[in-house]
């Protein structure tokens, strides 16, 4: 009887799983493993909201497993530990994994090469699992990733994602000890409106956002900065987690066609275009991409108040609030509170960014500290020193002020688009909302902003 290991970990779903279907195919029994990484958790991406989240995943796929025959086995420690000592009460002869992309997936890959190597076990990394297309798999002419995302694009759609694989029909584990599966109403610290994770969920979604009548796919190219219509797929943790295959997301909004569905693929290009940047440069995960030689401002009680939604910049603070409440935001609220925070604050984006992965149910790596570059300028955006102002951006995607009534409930009794400038209002009225007065002025945070990078 042979035996093979299949380590998940962001890739926690049967379906489209060729790491999985390898440990299937290879080996008579599978154990379908999860550990509870130490390593994770003292790096600090073990947070409340994902940690939540992550015990719906697991749950599901332990379903998914128990459907096919198997079952999910749970351990708790360092992973390289865990995973030798699985092999060795099993006799495992190959471990299946996905190829990772930030510095620590890099790092525990070589560890676990390394020490399986003592047991005689061999690592099968696996590429295209967590991504569409693996970083790498295209390059441009003159060195190992590309910088620019549009001649990305054009050679990410060349190559095309490869076809979506079936989940497997039967999957049979030998028996062996696991410990019980985390709970999530064990997880303190949630915020209240994290969504449910999880394969099933995620699959449901998906099919309900990508058929939805008025909103969804068909919507996506025309409604996806509407604000308050919040139409886009909300999908992103799914990606995170891997419930979701983005090679099936690709294959299924093709699928559907149409110009919203297009759009949404180019979307998905964009997460791939990140992590073949990281993959290339993990220390962009810490570091400037490219350095504009900034020496950021550090005021505590302003970074306290982006943090709680307390700038007096309606729109920014709606998106600040929205992800303290929901672990998640909408992707034009992320652009313009990172704007704000960088540009009109002039404050460092690893501030921001760190916030973000603190609370960010979808907190990825390469999408988050990738994405605040582009916003502060020190990425890959080709405009650097673009800046979004608050208040234009709120009149075009916010126009009648629904969004800022949803998540600032102090000013919500102000009509229209006049609730994106409390400040214009009469004292008496002003004193009554209880809402701060304007940290700055955005034209003075311009200003400063155009002095600190040598432009005016
Ligand atoms: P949709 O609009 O439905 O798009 C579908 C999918 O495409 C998303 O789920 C996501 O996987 C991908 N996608 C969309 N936009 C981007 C983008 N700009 N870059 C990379 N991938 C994209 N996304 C994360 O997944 N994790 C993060 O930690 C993260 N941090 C961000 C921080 C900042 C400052 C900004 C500006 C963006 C960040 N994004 C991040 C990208 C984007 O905001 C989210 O992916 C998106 O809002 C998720 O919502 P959705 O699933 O409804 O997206």
């Amino acid at each position: 009887m042979t035996v093979s290991v299949m380590l998940f970990t962001s890739d926690l779903r049967v379906h489209d799983q060729p790491a999985l279907r390898a440990a299937v195919r290879g080996a008579d029994e599978v154990v379908p493993l999860f550990v509870v990484d130490r390593g994770v958790r003292r790096a600090g991406f073990d947070t409340p909201n994902r940690r939540a989240f992550l015990a719906d995943c697991l749950a599901s796929l332990d379903a998914g497993l128990r459907e096919r025959g198997g079952r999910l086995v749970i351990r708790t420690g360092e992973v390289t530990e865990q995973v030798c000592r699985v092999v060795t009460e099993t006799g495992a002869a190959a471990v299946h994994i996905a190829a990772g992309v930030s510095g620590y997936a890099k790092r525990r890959e070589d560890r676990l090469r390394g020490a399986l190597k003592e047991v005689r076990c061999a690592l099968h990394a696996h590429d295209g699992v967590i991504t569409a297309l693996p970083p790498g798999e295209v390059t441009p002419a003159d060195r190992d990733h590309f910088a620019v995302f549009t001649p990305y694009f054009r050679r990410w759609e060349e190559a095309g994602p490869r076809a979506a694989l079936a989940a497997p029909r039967a999957v049979r584990v030998p028996e062996l000890p696991g410990h019980p599966l985390p709970r999530r109403t064990a997880v303190t610290g949630v915020s209240p409106g994290v969504a449910r994770g999880g394969e099933r969920e995620g699959r449901l979604r998906l099919s309900a956002w990508l058929a939805h009548p008025r909103g969804g796919a068909d919507a996506y190219e025309e409604r996806h900065d509407d604000l308050p219509g919040d139409t886009t797929s909300r999908l992103s943790p799914h990606l995170h987690f891997g419930t979701l295959s983005a090679t099936e997301l690709v294959q299924r909004a093709r699928k559907r066609g149409g110009p919203g569905a297009e759009a949404f693929v180019r979307q998905l290009a964009w997460r791939d275009f990140h992590h073949q940047v990281l993959a290339a440069r993990p220390d962009a995960a810490h570091t400037d991409y490219r350095t504009r030689g900034d020496h950021w401002r550090s005021d505590e009680k302003e970074i306290a108040a982006w943090k709680e939604g307390r700038t007096g910049c309606p729109i920014v603070d709606a998106g600040m609030r929205q992800l303290l409440h929901e672990g998640w935001m909408h992707n034009r609220a992320r652009l313009l509170t990172a704007s704000y925070l960088t540009k009109t604050l002039y404050t460092d984006w690893r501030v921001g960014a760190r916030h973000f992965l603190d609370l960010l149910v979808d907190g990825d790596l390469a999408n988050n500290q990738l994405n605040w570059q582009w916003a502060a300028g020190t990425g890959t955006d080709t405009r650097p020193n673009r800046i979004l102002s608050p208040l234009a951006q709120a009149k075009r995607f916010d126009p009648q002020g629904d969004y800022v009534r949803r998540w600032v409930p102090e000013l919500a009794e102000l009509a229209g688009a006049s609730i994106h400038r409390p400040q214009d209002l009469d004292g008496p009225t002003r004193a009554r909302l209880d809402y701060p007065d304007p940290l700055i002025d955005p034209a003075d945070g311009r200003a400063r902003f155009q002095r600190a990078r040598g432009l005016d």
